[in-house]
C-alpha cells in the first residue's frame, strides 16, 4: 500500500534493531548514533518489520490517505 515513514529522532536511542531487521529499509548515522531512513520506497512489510522492532516506537508509518499505520 506504499506507507509513509518516519523516524522520531527525539525518540531514537541508537539500538539499530530497525536496521537488523529491516536492513533494506534503515541505517545507522554511525556520526549522530541515530537511525536513518535508507530506502523510503522499502516494501510495507519490511517497514513494518524494522518499525515494530524499535523499542522507542520511534519509527512511524502512515497509508497513503495520512491514517497512523504504526505505532
Ligand atoms: S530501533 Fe528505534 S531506537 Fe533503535 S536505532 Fe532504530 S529507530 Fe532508533
Amino acid at each position: 500500500m506504499a506507507y509513509k515513514v518516519q523516524i522520531i529522532t527525539s525518540l531514537c536511542c541508537g539500538t539499530s534493531n530497525c536496521v537488523e531487521e529491516a536492513p533494506e529499509a534503515f541505517e545507522m548515522d554511525e556520526d549522530r548514533g541515530l537511525a536513518l531512513v535508507r530506502s523510503p520506497q522499502a516494501s510495507d512489510g519490511d517497514l513494518l518489520r524494522g518499525a515494530e522492532a524499535c523499542p522507542m516506537q520511534a519509527i512511524q508509518l502512515t497509508d497513503p490517505t495520512g491514517r497512523r499505520v504504526y505505532p
